[in-house]
């Protein structure tokens, strides 16, 4: 039994299904003679396309018998959930390229005076702050020194965290 179709944008509308040999035309929406509706074949209910036109809202359905309506519906639904999955895994592949990111960091580095860090600027990939000190060219052999230690500041109510060089002695000072 066909179903009514109503052609929502203000344009003609064509829809062609070749394998089924299907082939329709609507008038733009509100056409006076009533062509922007049609009476379309039940094999539309089945169409991935046709389905996508009605999910942009191109197409309402206007009649259908239950049937119909229940097929047409689950198609809609697993489609549209098929997109939401395709969504999430494309933004899973896309979230470590985000955090790709190279950022600014001053060196960790022991400098001349005792206390007071090498300050180099330094660039550092997003995802790998917290994995790695900070370090610039001069300073990166002492990668293996240096751990991560939590401080008494507070920061968006996480404790502040900061490299500190476990291994620290007077002589490597004067010598890097
Ligand atoms: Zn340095």
């Amino acid at each position: 039994m066909p179903f009514a179709v109503r052609n929502l944008e203000a344009g003609r509308a064509v829809f062609s299904d070749p394998t089924h040999n299907i082939a329709l035309e609507w008038s733009g929406a509100g056409d006076i003679d009533g062509n922007d509706i049609q009476q379309v074949p039940d094999e539309l209910a089945q169409n991935v396309n046709f389905l996508r036109a009605v999910q942009k809202g191109i197409f309402a359905v206007e009649e259908a018998d239950e049937a119909i309506r229940a097929a047409l519906d689950k198609q809609t639904t697993s489609w549209r959930r098929k997109s939401d999955e395709a969504k999430e895994a494309s933004a899973a592949v896309i979230d470590p390229e985000a955090r790709n990111d190279l950022v600014q960091m001053e060196c960790v580095g022991p400098s001349q005076r005792a206390g007071v860090n090498c300050g180099t600027a330094v660039l550092v990939r997003e995802k790998v702050i917290g994995e790695k000190p900070p370090l610039c060219e001069r300073h990166k052999k002492l990668v293996n020194e240096y751990v991560m230690t939590q401080t008494d500041k507070i920061v968006d109510g996480k404790a502040e965290t900061k490299w500190v060089r476990a291994v620290q002695g007077a002589r490597e000072f004067q010598q890097v």
